[in-house]
């Protein structure tokens, strides 16, 4: 390979990915290496994506970014999980949260005491076990350490960018204004020398980063990485966005609301509501999404609704010659669990820990491609068990993901559940066993039979404990404050 020192490296696009990856690299690796970004004034960026998971918080402690400085600039507001509505069939509502449901023991999970207990007539929902998912219920929240409240953040996509831009420049990333008209490639390795912007400037790079959106500019279109599609397990390659006036103080939730041909989000900031229509243009044209949008609006949009096309699959090499692609540019899982905020952090901090600082060695670049092709597999399952799992057939949509083949992997994790309960996950998955049962009950999946280690309890033993917690989480949810009165005091928006 290229055993070239890496001294310079050039990051090509500044939306969240590319302003994430100047952060990173400049926090981590700054006093050695030279980074700067380059983003097109005339492009933009996609300016969605405002939905995170809880990983934000440790990616943001890595960067040393103070919580508060960072939800007063980005008009944060706080999510415990997402509110999934009509997807089991019409009228039906279920949340994921970020929580863990009840207390598990070494031989089997929760879900085998409260598959017990329904047995016996206590048929609380599995939900009412879990204190994200109820404080979410009630929209309440405070930062608690005992018990810890596990919790995400709802963000401005450009004022985040914006956030970011700051942090890194103070770290000493340069950054310079620019179409990029060419990438130049050394003709006989075939890695990219140099970025030739519009204005003619050219700007040489050791290592670069491709952040350029769906565009690829780097990676697809100079390399022609490949990709592999997965439109045949996630059926909506569209999506019309807007944003819209807050009618009500935020909830801490994500809305997820299933609709005939596709599904509709609400990211409720402190002052407005970002809000949009991801969808299947084999079964909804692009007038109707906007149209259908605009008559859900509960409050007064800022915009028209503006069209985004998207291909969801993933770059068959993330890490390619001297380029890696992070953000849209490597891959896309459509938006409905948040997670490219969580996968551009998480490519990152693998960058880090495998920065080829004295040359780039081959067993780095197929670590990097096996250790991230692994995540957003999985990932891709546990999205496309919500698209799957549904009782319903009153459009042609819903009646094709009911049918539609899913992957082996996701095929024999749903067996398994069904049929006996039992669930593993991976060291390394993003979404872990509290998640996929959640999600899995609420798609209607109920295990026909439970561990006998939930017989270890006797039946008024088994009530107590599950009556008890219940009302040990009742008892939290009572004393915390109202979500909206948290956020007045602890992050009033400067936006
Ligand atoms: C409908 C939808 C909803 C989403 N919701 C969520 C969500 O809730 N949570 C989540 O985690 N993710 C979400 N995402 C994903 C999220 O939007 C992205 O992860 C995030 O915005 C990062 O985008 P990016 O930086 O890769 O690309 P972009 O924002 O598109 O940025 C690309 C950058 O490259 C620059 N550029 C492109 N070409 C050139 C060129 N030739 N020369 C110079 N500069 C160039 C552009 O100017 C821009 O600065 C969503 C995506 C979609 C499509």
């Amino acid at each position: 390979m290229n055993k070239q020192t890496i001294n310079r490296v050039v990051i090509a696009g500044g939306g969240t990915a590319g302003w994430m990856a100047a952060a990173t690299l400049t926090k981590s690796l700054g006093t050695q290496l030279e980074v700067t970004l380059i983003e097109s004034d005339e492009i933009g960026t996609i300016g969605v994506g405002e939905a995170t998971i809880p990983t934000m918080l440790s990616f943001h402690h890595l960067l040393g970014i103070d919580e508060q400085e960072f939800m007063k600039a980005v008009n944060g507001s706080i999510k415990l999980g997402i509110s999934f509505e009509n997807w089991l069939e019409r009228g039906d509502k279920y949340i994921h949260s970020f929580g863990k449901t009840g207390k598990e023991c070494w031989a089997g999970e929760f879900q085998h005491f409260w598959l017990k207990g329904l047995e016996q007539g206590i048929d609380a929902p599995f939900g009412d076990y879990c204190l994200e998912l109820q404080a979410a219920k009630e929209g309440k929240f405070a930062i608690s350490k005992d018990p810890w409240i596990n919790y995400a953040y709802h963000m401005d996509a450009t004022a985040y960018g914006k956030f970011l831009r700051k942090f890194s420049e103070k770290l000493g990333a340069k950054r310079i204004e620019g179409m990029i008209e060419k990438v130049n490639l050394n003709i006989d390795t075939g890695f990219i020398e140099s970025l030739q912007l519009k204005s003619g400037q050219i700007i040489e790079g050791d290592l670069f980063i491709d952040c350029t959106g769906f565009r690829s500019v780097l990676s697809e279109q100079a390399l022609h990485t490949g990709y592999e599609d997965w439109s045949n397990w996630l059926p909506c390659d569209s999506a019309v966005a807007t944003q819209e006036t807050a009618v009500a103080p935020p909830i801490p939730l994500t809305r997820a609301i299933a609709l005939d041909h596709g599904w509709q989000w609400k990211i409720p900031l402190q002052n407005r509501v970002g809000t949009g229509l991801v969808y299947s243009s084999r079964y909804q044209s692009d007038d109707n999404a906007k149209q259908t949008l605009l008559d859900n609006l509960e409050g007064e949009a800022f915009f028209d609704p503006k069209v985004i096309k998207f291909r969801t699959g993933r770059r068959l090499k993330g890490w390619n010659k001297n380029c890696i692609a992070i953000g849209l540019a490597g891959g896309f899982i459509e938006p409905l669990e948040s997670t490219t905020i969580f996968l551009i952090s998480s490519n990152l901090i693998r960058l880090m820990r495998l920065f080829p600082i004295n040359g780039i060695e081959q067993v780095l670049v197929d670590e990097f491609n096996k250790q991230a092709k692994a995540e957003i597999e999985l990932v891709r399952d546990f999205v496309v068990l919500h698209f799957h799992a549904t009782r319903r057939t009153d459009t042609a949509f819903w009646r094709h993901c009911r049918t539609m083949p899913i992957p082996d992997s996701l095929s024999s994790r749903l067996d398994l559940f069904l049929e006996t309960g039992r669930i593993f996950i991976g060291a390394e998955e993003l979404f872990r066993v509290d998640s996929w049962t959640q999600v899995m009950i609420g798609q209607g999946i109920v295990p026909k039979q439970y561990h006998p280690v939930a017989n270890l309890m006797g039946d008024d033993e088994l009530r107590r404990f599950l009556n008890g917690y219940r009302a040990s989480i009742q008892n939290i949810i009572t004393k915390l404050p109202m979500h909206g009165d948290f956020l007045k005091h602890y992050c009033p928006t400067e936006i």
